[in-house]
C-alpha cells in the first residue's frame, strides 16, 4: 500500500465516522415542517449547522433565506471545483427539514439522534438527514484531502422539501438560479438504497422517475335554501355524488418505461413473473416495497377533505371537497379528460399541480453509479424506479437537470425501509451510513 493510498483510506475513514456522528446531530435539531410557517423551528439552525462544517473545512457557502414567510427557511449552496470545468456540473441535494411526529409513540425520543443497536434514531433519519449527512461527510472529507473530483460538484441543503420546496428548491430555482449554473444532473433521495429480493439477491432501487402532484379542489355551487324545502339544487348532494364517482373510480393500468423495466429487472433476478392481468396481486409478493410500486402502476385520486354547510337546516349555496390526485409521467392530459368526464359540467375545478419527473436509466452517471455500488458490494444489481411520491426533483427539472434518487444504502434484509419514511422509530444502520459514505465518495469523484 503506498503513503498515498493509506493517507486515502484515513480521510475515508473519517469521513464514515464523520457520517454518522452528523446524522445524529442533525436529528437533534428539531426541523419539524408541519407546512404552517408560524411553527417552525430549527430549519435555520440546521443550515447554520451545515453551514459551519463547510466553511470550517474550507469552503465558501452561501445562506440564502426566501423571507417569503418570514425569517428562517434557510438554504445552504457550495460548489467544489472539478478538474474539467466544461463538463456540466452534478448537483447533490438533501433537504433539512422532516415531517412532524408524535414522540408518545416511539421507543426513543424522536430528536435523540440515539446511536443505538447499530442504528442512528430519529425523525429524519432516512427522510433524509442520513443522505444529508453522508453528502456533508464526503464534501468536508474532499476539501480536507485536497481532492479535486472529475466535474464542479455543487452541493445545496434545502428547506421546506416536505411542505413543497416553495421556500426551498421551488424558491431557489426561480430566485438564485446562477447557484445551480452548468449542472446538468443531480442526485438526491428517494433511491439507491437496497432491497432483498431473496437470499442474498440485492437490488438497489435508482429513482428515475416521479408521480405528478395535482391537488384538486371541487367546488359545487346550487340554491341556498331553507333545510325543510323541497330543493332539487342542492350542492351538498351534487358535490358529495360527484366526489364518490371519483373516489371509487379506478384509472387504468399504464406502463411506464421505469416500472417496466423495474419488473423485468425483478424477473431476471428472481423468476418472479408479472402477468398483465394479475399485476397487484404479484406486486404484492415483493414484500414492504409493494406499497410504492404498486402505487405506480396507475394514476389515482383520493378524496381528502370535504366542507360545506354551516347549519344543520340551512342548505349552503357552496359545497368544496379537495382531492390528492397522483398522475403518471406523460399521462396529464389523458388524466385530465378523464377526470372531466367523471366529475361532469357542473363541478369547478382548481388545480395545484406539480409535473411528474422522468429519466432514461443510462448514461455515463448510471454507469458511475454501478461501478461505485459494486465496487462496495459486488452481487449488487441496480434497476430504475418509480417514486409515487414526490421530491425537490420537481423543481430542478425546472432547470433542465436530469434527476436521480441516489442515496446509497446497503440495508438488511429483514428492514422494512419504507415503512420508515415518515414512520414512528425511523432509523437508519451505521453501517448502512459507512456504506454510503464510501460508495458516494467514490460516486463524486469520478462522476
Ligand atoms: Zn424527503
Amino acid at each position: 500500500m503506498s503513503e498515498h493510498q493509506s493517507t486515502d483510506d484515513n480521510g475515508l475513514r473519517l469521513a464514515e465516522r464523520e457520517a454518522v456522528e452528523l446524522a445524529s446531530e442533525l436529528i437533534q435539531i428539531d426541523t419539524t415542517n408541519t407546512g404552517d410557517p408560524t411553527t417552525l423551528v430549527g430549519e435555520r439552525a440546521a443550515a447554520e449547522y451545515v453551514a459551519a462544517k463547510l466553511s470550517e473545512v474550507g469552503y465558501e457557502t452561501t445562506y440564502v433565506e426566501s423571507g417569503d414567510q418570514g425569517p428562517g427557511r434557510g438554504n445552504v449552496v457550495v460548489r467544489l471545483a472539478g478538474e474539467d470545468p466544461s463538463r456540466g456540473a452534478l448537483l447533490v441535494h438533501g433537504h433539512l427539514d422532516a415531517v412532524p411526529v408524535d414522540a408518545s409513540e416511539w421507543s426513543v425520543h424522536p430528536f435523540s439522534g440515539a446511536v443505538q443497536d447499530g442504528y442512528v434514531w430519529g425523525r429524519g433519519a432516512v427522510d433524509m438527514k442520513d443522505m444529508v449527512a453522508m453528502s456533508l461527510a464526503v464534501a468536508r472529507r474532499l476539501k480536507r484531502d485536497g481532492i479535486r473530483p472529475k466535474r464542479d460538484i455543487v452541493f445545496a441543503f434545502l428547506a421546506d422539501e416536505e411542505a413543497g420546496g416553495q421556500q426551498g428548491a421551488s424558491w431557489l430555482v426561480d430566485n438564485r438560479p446562477e447557484l445551480f449554473e452548468g449542472c446538468t444532473e443531480a442526485i438526491s433521495e428517494v433511491g439507491g438504497y437496497s432491497i432483498t429480493l431473496k437470499d442474498g439477491v440485492r437490488a438497489y432501487l435508482v429513482e428515475t422517475a416521479e408521480k405528478g402532484i395535482a391537488w384538486l379542489k371541487l367546488r359545487v355551487r346550487g340554491r341556498a335554501g331553507h333545510g325543510s324545502m323541497t330543493n332539487q339544487d342542492n350542492a351538498v348532494t351534487k358535490l358529495s355524488e360527484a366526489v364518490a364517482r371519483l373516489g371509487r373510480h379506478r384509472f387504468p393500468v399504464v406502463m411506464t418505461d421505469s416500472v417496466r423495466e423495474f419488473l423485468a429487472g425483478v424477473t431476471e433476478l428472481t423468476g418472479l413473473e408479472f402477468p398483465e392481468d394479475d399485476l397487484d396481486g404479484s406486486i404484492a409478493k415483493l414484500g414492504g416495497i409493494s406499497r410504492l410500486i404498486g402505487a405506480t402502476l396507475r394514476d389515482t385520486a383520493n378524496p381528502t377533505m370535504l366542507n360545506a354547510g354551516y347549519k344543520a337546516n340551512v342548505i349552503p349555496s357552496v359545497a368544496e371537497a379537495n382531492v390528492d390526485c397522483r398522475i403518471l409521467p406523460g399521462r396529464e392530459e389523458a388524466f385530465e379528460r378523464e377526470l372531466a368526464e367523471i366529475l361532469g359540467p357542473d363541478v369547478e375545478r382548481e388545480w395545484l399541480s406539480l409535473p411528474p419527473v422522468e429519466t432514461t436509466f443510462d448514461g455515463a452517471l448510471v454507469d458511475q453509479m454501478h461501478r461505485s455500488i459494486l465496487a462496495e458490494d459486488p452481487a449488487a444489481k441496480l434497476l430504475p424506479y418509480m417514486l409515487s411520491g414526490g421530491t425537490d426533483a420537481k423543481s430542478f427539472q425546472r432547470l433542465g437537470i436530469r434527476n436521480f434518487g441516489f442515496a446509497p444504502l446497503k440495508l438488511p434484509a429483514d428492514l422494512d425501509f419504507t415503512a420508515l419514511f415518515h414512520g414512528v422509530d425511523e432509523r437508519v444502520p451505521v453501517e448502512a451510513l459507512e456504506f454510503g459514505t464510501r460508495v458516494l465518495d467514490r460516486f463524486i469523484r469520478e462522476a
